[in-house]
């Protein structure tokens, strides 16, 4: 049976079963895999995952109960769990070439909770219980553990500013982060829109804090991870990186040296379903010294481990570690800096004037729309895109002034640097007929431009079929 046939039969056999039960599910299913083939998808956080990391996701394996890590688990007959879990694990190690790896995670936020846990498991907790010579919380005297949850209070954390790209568990209000911490920003130089190293130094010598958090979601640009562990070190910091946005850059060994997080923090967090191309989930990688404290994620933040999200993890890191993952790793950066170098060159704002990695911010202030308005009107017209702050954004988060657009999605489909100037023209075309409407969020495109320029998106990706293998019809 040849590979087309095979995933074509398992997804149909898979589809036929959902909806000998409930049909409106598989045609929901059915109609995703539809509109994913007609979208030009350019969010810098998607990608699509290989049939095979589909697949590993969709058996029993999920039945399982495993609480625990491999070979100490609260529950009995976990052996085929410790196996997909210990290969998994293998496979993150050797993928980017780290001393520890932890896949439980259930996704970006948990893989960043159970990080911040044992940071302070490590910096707090630790010394406390060592102070009163007691070996777990559990043996403490009301009065020492009163004095241990002082010890918690008001630890600081400086993380990039949500304007210049940096994430909410970067601990900001709306999540557990900014409560469990008090959050200084660092942010970016405003006239090169790059992060100005002097003043994170300046800013972390005086705000002292216990951890610093490296990485984003939105910033376009290599971040020197020496340079920030040099000043964790300084001042006595955790230094951590949340990789979640370019892990696959750095698992195709496009970041390297200076630029490698694992080489340089003390401890890195990861979705697995962004430039990575795996399932949706999230990992951690950290130096041995933490490794007991991250293994306290369950029971500590997490449940149950997903062992068939892990399953397919362990799929995805193995899919990594192929020599053709670093080629695509390197087209999705080369993809990026033409659509750039393709919007610049037709009159764009790119925010720090271009991109190092897999995404392009533009300031949509130019064509005097709100980033809500040039979201819509590119969603109009068949472009998928999301809104974003951008630095010292006048509009805030909701509105935005800037696009945020990625390249590894279309990547995957093997689109390449031509067609990114084509995709910039047709951006360029909807920006510049879209007029700001009565408020921030309306506008007006003429349905005639919109439809053209959705045509042409469609006829583009004709020549480049998601997902070739799969038939479901
Ligand atoms: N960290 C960063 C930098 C992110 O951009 C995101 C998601 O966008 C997350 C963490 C959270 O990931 P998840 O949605 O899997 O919880």
């Amino acid at each position: 049976m040849s590979a087309l046939n095979a995933e074509s039969t398992a997804f149909r056999s898979a589809l036929e079963a959902v909806r000998a039960v409930e049909p409106r599910i598989a045609d929901a299913i059915a109609q995703e895999l539809t509109d994913q083939r007609e979208s030009l998808k350019l969010i810098a956080s998607e990608n699509y995952a290989s049939p095979a990391v589909l697949l590993a996701m969709g058996n029993w394996l999920s039945d399982k109960y495993a609480e625990g890590t491999i070979g100490r688990r609260f529950y009995a007959g976990c052996q085929n769990v410790d196996t997909v879990e210990a290969i998994a694990v293998e496979h993150g190690k050797a993928l980017f070439n780290a001393p520890y790896a932890y896949v439980q995670p259930h996704s970006g936020i948990d893989a960043n909770l159970v990080a911040y846990w044992a940071i302070l498991a490590d910096r707090v907790e630790a010394p406390a219980l060592a102070k009163v010579q007691k070996r777990n919380v559990n043996d403490m005297t009301d009065a020492e553990w009163a004095e241990l949850r002082a010890a918690f209070g008001n630890q600081r954390m400086l993380g990039m500013s949500l304007d210049a790209g940096g994430h909410l568990t970067h601990g900001f209000r709306p999540n557990i982060s900014g409560k469990m911490f008090d959050q200084r920003s660092y942010g970016v130089d405003a006239a090169t829109g790059q992060i100005d190293y002097a003043a994170l130094r300046e800013s972390a010598k005086e705000f002292r804090p216990l951890v610093i958090v490296g990485g984003y979601s939105a910033y376009p640009r290599k971040v020197n991870f020496r340079i920030m562990r040099e000043i964790a070190d300084e001042v006595g910091a955790t230094f951590m990186v949340d990789m979640a946005h370019f892990a696959g850059l750095v698992a195709g060994k496009v970041f390297t040296g200076d630029f490698d997080p694992i080489a340089n923090a003390h401890i890195v967090t990861t979705t697995t379903h962004k430039s990575l191309r795996g399932p949706r989930g999230g990992a951690v990688f950290c130096q041995p010294e933490l490794a007991d404290q991250v293994d306290r994620g369950c029971p500590m933040v997490l449940g149950g481990p997903l062992a068939h999200v892990m399953a397919a993890k362990a799929v995805a890191f193995a899919e990594a570690r192929r020599p053709e993952f670093a080629d695509y790793a390197q087209r999705i950066v080369d993809n990026s800096q033409a659509l750039a170098a393709g919007l610049t060159s037709r009159g764009a704002t790119v925010v720090s004037g271009g991109t190092d990695n897999h995404l392009v911010l533009i300031d949509v202030d130019k064509y005097g729309l709100t980033g809500r308005q040039a979201e819509q009107a590119l969603l109009d017209s068949g472009i998928v895109t999301n809104r974003n702050a951008i630095p010292q954004d006048p509009n805030g988060a909701w509105y935005t002034s800037g696009i945020r657009i990625g390249t590894p999605a279309l990547t995957t489909r093997g689109l390449g640097t031509g067609e990114m100037d084509q995709i910039a023209e047709l951006m360029h075309t909807v920006l510049t007929s879209t007029r700001a409407g009565a408020s921030k969020a309306k506008f007006d495109l003429d349905a005639a431009v919109s439809e053209r320029v959705a045509k042409q998106a469609t006829e583009l990706l004709a020549d480049f079929p998601l997902y070739p293998t799969v038939d479901i019809s």
